[in-house]
């Protein structure tokens, strides 16, 4: 059975995602091509994926850039009928403006409704974790604060008192753990910054007293298949451990991480979703309710998007489906 044909119209909601990286690859050509900047193209590891971008970023600079990635990001993501997404940015080295100017170009559209995950690059001297929390701190948008990059030498630990003083100030703490680092980035993502959701996380299945854990408390992963395929985490998606973490019980989301730098989209990952759990249509309404529930939407909203997730799964969809 192949997917269902109106799977674009599947009401969803997006965890992981980054703005930067979700840059259209025409609007990227034409930042770097300004900035006289060479962005690599091929990249198959976090270590190469991270130089690239380290690349690309700098010319990604002004408010108007920034406005235009976030609402070329709304039109794209509402064609593949995200409702509600929450967008990592790095707000770090860049004019508070293009944060604001981002947020304006959300509230001039109606179709996605957006969040920001303030990211901190685990690379970076720990002084720039703290003015990532200093530049975002009171912004009502900015719901969470991420920790993105290499994670081998950089462990969760280091970033314990910056994530201690965000969850103060009622950040809700959304590090990445688990992609090039194993379980114990995992554990130390839960226990040193009281992470409630993980992003990747997917290598918490080489330990299965941690795959109860998370099922148990229910902390949800927001996974990205074609982005570990592309980063060599997998050999072949085949092999990907979504299927032992859903049979798990563990609350998990697909979604798009870089699309910009991957070439893949939304529906795109769903697809590959259904063909590793065997999804039909109630299955990929379980999967979009289970994004829902792992977001930090405002409780009317999940309820709202819910209701037509519940409308789309009783349609029967196009003939073809
Ligand atoms: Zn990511």
């Amino acid at each position: 059975m192949g997917p269902p044909a109106d799977l674009a119209a599947l009401p969803k909601a997006e965890l992981h995602i980054h703005l930067e990286g979700a840059v259209r690859p025409a609007t990227l050509e034409e930042f770097s091509s300004r900035a006289g900047l060479t962005v690599p193209r091929s990249y198959d590891s976090l270590e190469t994926f991270v130089e690239a971008f380290g690349v690309a970023w700098p010319s990604m600079s002004s408010p108007g850039d920034y406005g235009r990635m976030m609402r070329e990001y709304c039109e794209d993501a509402a064609r593949v009928g995200v409702r509600y997404a929450e967008v990592t940015m790095m707000t770090i080295g860049r004019p508070f403006d293009c944060l604001t100017t981002a947020l304006e170009a959300v509230s001039k559209q109606s179709d996605v409704e957006v969040r920001i995950i303030a990211d901190i690059p685990r690379i970076l001297p720990m002084e720039v974790a703290w003015a990532v929390l200093d530049s975002v701190q009171g912004v009502p948008e900015v719901i969470g604060l991420g920790l993105g990059g290499i994670e081998v030498g950089y462990p969760p630990e280091l970033f314990e008192d910056v994530f201690a003083k965000a969850r103060q100030g009622g950040l809700r703490s959304i590090p990445h753990a688990g992609e090039d680092a194993g379980p114990e980035s995992v554990r130390g993502a839960l226990d040193a910054l009281g992470a409630e959701r993980i992003q990747h996380g997917i290598r918490a299945v080489e330990e299965p007293a941690l795959v109860r854990e998370l099922a148990e408390r229910k902390i949800h992963l927001a996974v990205c298949p074609t982005s570990n395929l592309r980063l060599g985490v997998l050999n072949s998606l085949a092999e990907h451990p979504l299927r032992e973490l859903w049979a798990a019980g563990v609350q998990i989301s697909v979604n798009t991480d870089d699309p910009g730098f991957f070439g893949c989209d939304l529906v795109g990952e769903y697809e590959i979703a259904g063909r590793l759990l065997d999804l039909d249509r109630s299955g990929y309404a379980r999967l979009a309710s289970n994004a829902i529930d792992g977001s930090f939407a405002p409780e009317e909203l999940k309820r709202m998007i819910r209701v037509e997730i519940e409308t789309w799964e009783k349609s029967a969809g196009p003939a073809s489906g």
